[in-house]
């Protein structure tokens, strides 16, 4: 099988200060890529570009850019191409979630994450594909098991990355003919500071325990594994045995897998 080499190879990675972002922002440093690493806050987003340039001695490109701004997300992928000459892999990573049952929930925390989580990938994709598409290149976005099954207290999470799912399965659609490859990645539950930063139903921090089924991966060890997975090219990865047997008993017994989730997610 043909597989990327991604060495000399220009890769974006909104959400890139932090968690999963920044280990694949260090993988594909590691790799050779030229890295553009996009987030919230001005400071975090230079520093953790200093410490990859300063780790690797290779080019990387810290834009502090919020995703759910269309007009920053051109401007983000503008300069991208300004300084690298392309885009040949966008992964939108970017993501929020909230802890909160739905009717103790605010309609501006469910607006916040589908704007963070959906719309945060279709402005950073609608930005870059020109690039992309003249490159043949690759985009991927990081959904969740939540993506494809119910979450328990997470309405709004779940619905987000399900979003992203029939998004991004119709593009490849409509670009794959153009050879541009489009991967939906589908972790379980990694070591990253998403569940502190959870909203709660008031659009404070979250209240409801964290509640992880099984033990959480390392954001490095994912990381590795999202890489290999993109090398690849895959449509859906689903890197984990949790996250395996999570896409096959929710499609083949869906009333056992909500049944089992909300035992385990819902016992705390
Ligand atoms: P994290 O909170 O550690 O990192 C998320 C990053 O996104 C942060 O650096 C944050 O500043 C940035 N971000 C948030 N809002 C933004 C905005 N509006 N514009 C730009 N950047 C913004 O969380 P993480 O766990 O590393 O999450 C990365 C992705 O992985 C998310 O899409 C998340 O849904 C997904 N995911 C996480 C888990 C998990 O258990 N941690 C499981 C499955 C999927």
């Amino acid at each position: 099988m043909e597989t990327v080499d991604y060495a000399g190879k220009v890769v974006v990675v909104t959400g890139g200060a932090g968690g999963l972002g920044f280990a694949l922002c260090r993988k594909f440093v590691l790799a050779g890529a030229h890295v553009a690493l996009l987030d919230l806050d001005r400071d975090a987003t230079r520093s953790a570009a200093n410490y990859l340039r300063a780790s690797e001695k290779s080019k990387v490109l810290g834009i502090a850019c919020d995703v759910t701004n269309p007009a920053a997300c051109h401007q983000a992928m503008q300069a991208v191409i300004a300084e690298f000459g392309g885009i040949d892999l966008l992964i939108n990573n970017a993501g929020i979630a909230h802890r909160s049952l739905l009717r103790d929930t605010d309609i501006s925390v469910l607006h916040r994450v589908m704007d963070v989580n959906f719309f945060g990938a279709v402005h950073c994709t609608r930005a870059a594909l020109p690039s992309i598409c003249r490159r043949r290149g690759q985009i991927a976005a990081i959904s969740s098991i939540a993506g494809f099954s119910p979450l328990f207290g997470r309405t709004g999470y779940s619905a987000s990355k399900h979003a992203l799912h029939g998004f991004f399965d119709s593009l490849r659609s409509e670009v794959e003919a153009d050879g541009v490859g489009v991967s939906i990645i589908c972790p379980a539950f990694i070591a990253t500071g998403i569940e502190r930063a959870a909203l709660g139903g008031d659009g404070g921090p979250a209240t409801l325990p964290r509640n992880a089924v099984g033990s959480e991966m390392s954001a490095a060890d994912m990381a590795d594994r999202i890489v290999d997975a993109l090398r690849q090219r895959r449509r859906l990865y689903l890197p984990t045995l949790l996250a395996k047997a999570a896409w096959w008993t929710s499609r083949l017994a869906p009333a056992y897998f909500a049944w089992q989730m909300k035992r385990r997610v819902a016992s705390r």
